[in-house]
C-alpha cells in the first residue's frame, strides 16, 4: 500500500507514519526529515535549501521530487510507502503519480489529518524529538514517561526545530493554506482521500487511520 498523510504542520502526520512503521514495516518518506539531513551533511541540496526552511517556505518542486523519487528506488517492491509532508503542491501531486507509475506502484489512499489551526502553533511551538533516535515528544501532549529520559532508547537530550517557532509556524500554514489544501479535492474526486478528526487523542487518531487503511 501506498499513502499519503496529508494536514498543517503540526496535524500530526510524523507521528502517524511512526506508528504505521512499527505496526505494518511501512516506510516513512518525509520530505522535511530528507531536506533536514541534507542541511546537517551541508549537500548542494541542503545548502540551497536551509533558507528557505528556516523562513518557512516551500523548497522548489523538482528538488523535493527529485528526493521522493531517489528513495523510492531504494524501496523493496513488497514495502508500502507513506508520504509525509509529500506532496504540499499540485505540481508535486502531478509528480508523484508520475514517480509512482513508472515504479508499477499506485496510490491507495490520501489520509487528511484535520485540525484547529489554533491548536496547530501550541503543538508545534511544543514539539521536540530525542536528538540520539528521533523519537518525537511535545511538552504537554507526549511526555516520556520518566522525565528527560527517552522511552524508546534512554538518551536524555533531547532537540527542537529552528522552524518550530511562531513567527514561522505562521508562514508554514500560509503555505499550507494557499497551496497545499488545493490539492486535497484532486483526491476527493479520485474516491481515495479519507478525512480524520486529528484533535482527538494519538492513540484515537492511530485507531481512525488503522480503519481508514483496512477499509472498515
Ligand atoms: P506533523 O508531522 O504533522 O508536523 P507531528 O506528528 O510532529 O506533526 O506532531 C506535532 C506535535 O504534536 C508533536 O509534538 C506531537 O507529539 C504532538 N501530537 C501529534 N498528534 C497529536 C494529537 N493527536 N494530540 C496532541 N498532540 C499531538
Ligand atoms: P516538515 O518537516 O514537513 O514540516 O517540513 C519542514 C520544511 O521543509 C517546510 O517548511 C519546507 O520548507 C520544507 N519542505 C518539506 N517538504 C516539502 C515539500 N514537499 N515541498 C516543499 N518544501 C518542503
Amino acid at each position: 500500500m501506498n499513502i499519503i498523510l496529508l494536514g498543517p504542520p503540526g496535524a500530526g502526520k510524523g507521528t502517524q507514519a511512526a506508528k504505521l512503521v512499527a505496526d505494518r514495516g511501512m516506510v516513512q518518506l518525509s520530505t522535511g526529515d530528507m531536506l533536514r539531513a541534507a542541511v546537517k551533511a551541508g549537500t548542494p541540496t541542503g545548502l540551497k535549501a536551509k533558507a528557505i526552511m528556516d523562513a518557512g517556505e516551500l523548497v522548489p518542486d523538482e528538488v523535493v521530487s527529485g528526493i521522493i523519487g531517489e528513495r523510492l528506488d531504494q524501496m523493496s517492491p513488497g514495502e508500502g510507502a507513506i508520504f509525509d509532508g509529500y506532496p504540499r503542491t499540485a505540481a508535486q501531486a502531478e509528480a508523484l503519480d508520475q514517480l509512482l507509475a513508472d515504479r508499477g506502484r499506485k496510490l491507495d489512499r490520501v489520509i487528511e489529518l484535520t485540525v484547529d489551526e489554533d491548536a496547530l502553533v501550541e503543538r508545534i511551538t511544543g514539539r521536540y524529538t530525542c536528538a540520539k533516535c528521533g523519537e518525537g515528544y511535545h511538552d504537554k501532549f507526549k511526555q516520556p514517561k520518566a522525565a528527560g529520559v527517552c522511552d524508546v532508547c534512554g538518551s536524555t537530550e533531547f532537540k527542537r526545530r529552528p522552524d518550530d517557532n511562531e513567527e514561522t509556524v505562521r508562514t508554514r500554514m500560509a503555505e499550507y493554506r494557499g497551496k497545499t489544501a488545493p490539492i486535497i479535492p484532486i483526491y476527493e474526486a479520485r474516491g481515495i482521500l479519507t478525512r480524520v478528526d486529528g484533535m482527538a487523542d494519538i492513540d484515537q487518531v492511530s485507531a481512525a487511520v488503522a480503519a481508514a487503511l483496512d477499509g472498515e
